[in-house]
């Protein structure tokens, strides 16, 4: 099979184009421009000859008319707050790619080749909610709670999305026999290496913990203080494994309130993660 890899370039570039930020990108999930870039890929995925649509999650899912056992490509297209342009992208515009390179083959053309672009990878609001709800996970109650930086209830993203009655896609056991991710690497062993692509065997994952304390505001000095969640306190937990998360800024050590060095906080809340493996048979942890 030969793919065509200025149409497959075109494509990056144009996905690009949407919250384009510097050199990387900031689409985050659900947002306006994010959106906008989902209708985009929809639209690509139909010229491709797939059955394309975004579910009521946000997942964008294109189904090819041929009839099963089919491949599933996908990855994201939500980025962290700044996100590289290729992250996630890359993963779905080769699916889309590769669907196209099939169907122009005689040889070929009678391959099923599925491609998705799972919502909040990134965990905007809650991580993996496209991929999850496609497995059958439940998460309603992600989507009744979790919310976003700015306040903002994935229930109410969803709702200004015009998603809140549509229908969510579901893995279909008897046509997806494999899954497959392409992905920008994370690390960079194989350019260490010399090697332009590789098979992922392990893959770290992320466990979580919030911690919120709660105790009596008051001034710093006059009155022992009911509420002394000291920072080595706080970070003890680093000797069991335990550490500042990784890739974003912990919570403050003060927050809510007090926020000054002569008050004692009446609240504070922190987060703590360990890096947890994740083997390639797909177990995966959440957050305890
Ligand atoms: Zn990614």
């Amino acid at each position: 099979m030969k793919i065509n890899a200025d149409r497959l370039l075109n494509d990056l570039r144009q996905l690009r184009s949407f919250g384009a930020t510097g050199s990387g990108v900031v689409r985050l999930a659900l947002s306006p421009v994010d959106m906008q870039s989902r209708r985009w890929l929809a639209g690509r995925m139909t010229d491709a000859g797939l059955s394309a649509a975004i579910d009521g999650v946000g997942t964008v899912f294109g189904r090819s008319p041929q009839s099963g056992p089919a491949l599933l490509i996908g990855s994201h297209t939500d980025t962290q707050p700044t996100g590289g342009w290729l992250d996630g992208a890359l993963g779905v515009i080769y699916g889309i790619e590769i669907a196209r390179a099939l169907a122009e083959s005689d040889e070929t053309k009678h391959l099923a080749v599925d491609v998705a672009s799972w919502m909040d990878e990134e965990g905007t609001f809650s991580s993996f909610l496209g991929s999850r709800s496609f497995v059958g996970e439940p998460v309603d109650d992600a989507i009744g709670s979790a919310r976003d930086r700015e306040g903002l209830l994935l229930r109410d993203a969803l709702s200004r999305a015009g998603l809140e009655a549509v229908p969510r896609v579901r893995v279909d056991q008897t046509r997806h026999g494999a899954y497959m991710e392409p992905h920008i690497e994370q690390g960079g062993r194989l350019e260490a290496a010399g090697k332009s692509i590789g098979v992922v065997t392990t893959i770290v994952g992320i466990r979580e913990v919030r911690l919120r304390f709660t105790g009596q505001r008051n001034h710093a000095g006059p009155r022992r203080c009911r509420f002394a969640a000291t920072p080595e306190r706080r970070w003890s937990l680093s000797s069991h494994g335990w550490t500042k998360p990784s890739g974003r800024s912990p919570t403050p050590i003060r927050s809510g309130q007090s926020a000054v060095s002569n008050s004692t906080p009446g609240r504070s809340a922190s987060c703590l993660a360990r890096p947890t493996c994740i083997c390639s048979s797909g177990t995966r942890t959440h957050g305890v």
